[in-house]
């Protein structure tokens, strides 16, 4: 364990837990904790960094630090770029490959977690079994609009860099930490550090001072951040590069009120054989384009395209992903479904599509 008297001395010195947890909601968690046995962890669909990163944490600590019989269950399956984020150590079922195990666990269990989303309709497929439950629920999340009267114990705040910044200062917090991140299992620590290193893009955006401080301490309880940087960012397939280089060129259009758009279409997707999560990252791009305010990646899948949108300050992702794209997420940084038949006629009509959300968004 990597540790200086520095550590030390900034640990003894620090206010233990952030004004954004409230002490009251955590002694609730606790005794929920307590009185729990079997307990479920999830995620939205589609998972990305930050909600396996703060699912593996919570489960990997609930079962080493709790000894609980804790697992996490998923919608979909992580993607092949996003899976190795997930310990070994940590049991994770998917409704996509083990639909009534999913089912099964959900109704079995005592306590249910849900990480890095609003409310439990970002499960899809789980939805209604989450909601069918009587088990207790607990919400840990920071996007906007949280479903509070749906859980019982909440812990939301938008102004963070991630689910595992606050997964972070909710486990601090706890008396079994007690404010010490030392105490962390080490797969829970690496795991947070992982999801918070993803969800800011490597200390690029929404990066709180409580976000150094995390990433201080977790280093100094021995997290290996080359490694995890390394895992991250350092192991895609070739495809990835050539066709992030392919759209940029060929696809890329920037309309006159500065939205910057991309279509990847199935003949694209599958010209390249791209994967899902091969493309993470591809969004942010044209917004270092001087002129651009707005970045939009569309991608296709079966009867809709996914959409990522990113925004520069002042322009805001998330009104346009639920005005435009039955979506949501963060002010500059949300996602949402462009649908066929319904709001356009066939795949094709995506740009005329997009040139409207410009003129109404950016005008
Ligand atoms: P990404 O573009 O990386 O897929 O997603 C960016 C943000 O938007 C994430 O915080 C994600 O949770 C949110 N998001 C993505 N897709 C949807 C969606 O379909 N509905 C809602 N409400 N949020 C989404
Ligand atoms: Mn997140």
């Amino acid at each position: 364990m990597k540790s200086n008297i520095f550590c030390n001395f900034a640990l003894a010195n620090t206010k233990m837990v952030p004004d954004f947890i409230d002490i009251g909601e955590i002694r609730r968690f606790d005794a929920l904790l307590d009185r729990c046995s079997t307990v479920t962890v999830t995620a939205h669909t589609h998972p990305d960094g930050d909600a396996l990163g703060s699912v593996s944490a919570f489960v990997a600590w609930l079962r080493e630090g709790r000894g609980k019989d804790a697992m996490a269950v998923l919608c979909d399956s992580p993607a092949a770029t996003v899976r190795p984020i997930v310990p070994e150590s940590v049991p994770l079922r998917c409704h996509d490959t083990d639909p009534q195990a999913c089912l099964d666990r959900i109704t079995a269990s005592d306590l249910l977690i849900l990480l890095d989303c609003n409310g439990f309709s970002r499960t899809e497929a789980l939805q209604e079994a989450f909601e069918a439950s009587p088990a207790p629920k607990v919400l840990i999340d920071h996007h906007l609009h949280p479903e509070r009267e749906r859980f019982d114990a909440v812990f939301s705040t938008p102004d963070i860099s991630s689910a595992s910044e606050l997964l972070y200062y909710v486990l601090l917090a706890l008396p079994d930490i007690g404010g010490d991140a030392r105490r962390l299992p080490a797969a829970s620590a690496r795991a947070l550090l992982t999801g918070m290193t993803t969800d800011t893009n490597n200390f690029a955006n929404s990066v709180y001072p409580t976000t150094f401080r995390m990433a201080s301490e977790l280093l100094a309880a021995g997290v290996d951040r080359d490694a995890v940087l390394s895992d991250l960012y350092n192991r895609y397939r070739e495809n990835r590069v050539r066709v992030m280089g392919y759209l940029q060129y060929e696809n890329l259009r920037i309309t006159p009120e500065g939205l910057a758009y991309m279509v990847a279409t199935r003949a694209i997707l599958d010209r390249f054989g791209v994967e899902d999560g091969e493309t993470e990252g591809l969004v942010n791009i044209p917004l270092s384009i001087d002129r651009v305010k707005m970045s939009i990646l569309l991608k296709e899948d079966q009867g809709h395209f996914r959409v990522s949108i990113r925004s520069k300050k002042g322009w805001s992702a998330q009104e346009c992903a639920s005005r435009w794209f039955h979506g949501g997420g963060h002010e500059n940084a949300s996602g949402g479904k462009l649908f066929w038949p319904g709001d356009i006629d066939t795949p094709e009509a995506a740009s005329a599509y997009l040139e409207s959300v410009s003129k109404t968004c950016l005008a």
